[in-house]
């Protein structure tokens, strides 16, 4: 049954509503409804013009409206008069293929279609950072191993706290919060739930972290790497697959080597066999290529994977199977897109299952410091243009993505590698001056 908004709102005091869609880059665009006039938004949408967002439309398209998913309505913890609202972009009465929510709902009908139930839990990964944005907020948060650092992690009680308790009064199940590895850098952790859910989830944890942190008069971070030295900001999927009623795990298996079924090693293979092309969505931005591929950070590791290879329980490779049932993919960063990460996961897994696609040897070593003895895995592309490359080579990915998609993304992407490239920087002053 579907809720009626302007029921719901009236029951909790809810004044306003945020219509919240994601665009291709992962911002997230939203009108400030008031209740009165919900009823009519819920039905027709809120519009929106196109253009002015990260969608590959022109000034010249008609309306795109948001039509909010009553399902997913949450009353902000912090801000009880507001409630947010994830929607579905529409135009001219069409579902609009290349936004990203759409696009997972299609993937996540598609698994349904082949009696598969896709669950996943992310780790988004973000600094407190100062106002301006130019350092960490703790100027005593500076160990050389800063990981669980229990000073720190509760000079930030407040913060975190408060961000924890909103997920424990919206029933998300949260379970840890920690200091990471970097000084100024935390984790909060919640259960996982459907691919769709889970999505949704996220897209509000990243609104809901930047939005207390800056009640507290501090800022959050999800870059993937906001200071050289320091280990990045990840954003790790763990994955697992389900009998379409969501009781039995298909990838759990005691008597296979790490508990993983046969079914989850093809979706694995999936994975690893378009690890180089996903990498364009899971590693979205330019910063993202300084977080993978990356020098020692100054705690010893980087945590970030280098080389498409997978593992037991051992945390320097791409893949990572720690216990029976589920693997983590560590690739994606902060910077990904909720809806895309979940969308390519589908994606390039179900692509495995199809073609029963075998993920190659398991590789049992310290791959930051041996993983020069691996020849025959592709390393991870070095930047952002490689990666865009690898995506558009990957015809088998591209499709499964939907060529609308496909196209839509890789023209916006190029247009950043573009602007990026056209950047004077100061070290190829410093470094050509002379010359
Ligand atoms: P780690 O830091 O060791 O990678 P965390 O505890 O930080 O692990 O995060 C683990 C994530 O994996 C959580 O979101 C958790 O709910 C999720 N998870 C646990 N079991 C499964 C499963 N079977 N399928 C999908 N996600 C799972
Ligand atoms: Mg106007
Ligand atoms: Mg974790
Ligand atoms: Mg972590
Ligand atoms: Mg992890």
């Amino acid at each position: 049954m579907t809720i009626d908004l302007e029921t719901w709102a009236k029951e909790r005091g809810v004044k306003y509503f945020m219509i919240s869609y994601t665009d291709l880059f992962g911002g997230q665009r939203a009108k400030l409804v008031p209740t009165q006039a919900i009823a009519d938004m819920q039905k027709d949408g809120a519009g929106f013009a196109g253009f002015a967002t990260w969608l590959d439309l022109t000034p010249a398209h008609p309306d795109l409206f948001a039509i909010p998913d009553a399902s997913s309505a949450i009353q902000l913890p912090w801000k009880k008069d507001v409630a947010w609202v994830a929607a579905d972009c529409v135009m001219d009465d069409k579902p609009v293929e290349q936004a990203p929510r759409v696009l997972l709902k299609k993937l996540v009908a598609e698994a349904a279609g082949q009696g598969l139930r896709v669950k996943t839990g992310v780790e988004p990964e973000f600094f407190l950072i100062t106002p301006d944005g130019s350092k960490i907020s703790d100027e005593f948060d500076a160990a050389e191993k800063p990981c669980y650092d229990q000073q720190a992690l509760l000079r930030r009680y407040d913060v975190i706290a408060e961000i924890c308790d909103s997920m424990l009064e919206l029933g998300w199940k949260p379970y840890q919060n920690d200091h990471e590895d970097a000084n100024g850098q935390f984790e909060m952790n919640w259960e996982y739930d459907d691919a769709l859910a889970t999505a949704d989830k996220h897209s509000f944890f990243k609104f809901m972290v930047k939005s207390i942190a800056e009640k507290h008069g501090l800022r959050a971070t999800f870059m993937p790497k906001p200071f050289k030295g320091l280990t990045g900001n990840g954003c790790h999927a763990h994955i697992s697959v389900w009998d379409i009623d969501g009781k039995v795990n298909a990838f759990a298996d005691k008597a296979m080597p790490f508990g993983l079924s046969a079914q989850g090693k093809t979706f694995l293979g999936g994975i690893m066999k378009h690890a180089s092309a996903l990498a364009a969505v899971t590693n979205p931005t330019v910063n993202s290529y300084k977080r993978i591929n990356a020098p020692r950070t100054i705690s010893g590791a980087t945590w970030a994977p280098n080389t498409v290879t997978w593992t037991g329980n051992n945390r320097t490779h791409m893949v990572r199977v720690p216990g029976p049932g589920r693997f983590e993919l560590r690739l994606p960063d902060g910077a990904v897109n909720p809806y895309l990460l979940q969308a390519i996961i589908i994606a390039a897994g179900l692509s495995g299952v199809r073609s029963k696609a075998d993920p190659g040897p398991h590789y049992d070593i310290d791959m930051y410091k041996d993983g020069h003895t691996v020849k025959d895995a592709p390393k991870l592309p070095l930047n952002l243009l490689d990666a865009l490359r690898e995506y558009e080579k990957d015809a088998e990915l591209r499709g499964a993505m939907g060529e609308e998609f496909s196209a839509a993304y890789l023209k916006l992407k190029h247009g950043e590698w573009s602007n990026y490239c056209a950047q004077f920087t100061a070290w190829e002053r410093d470094t050509t001056l002379d010359i």
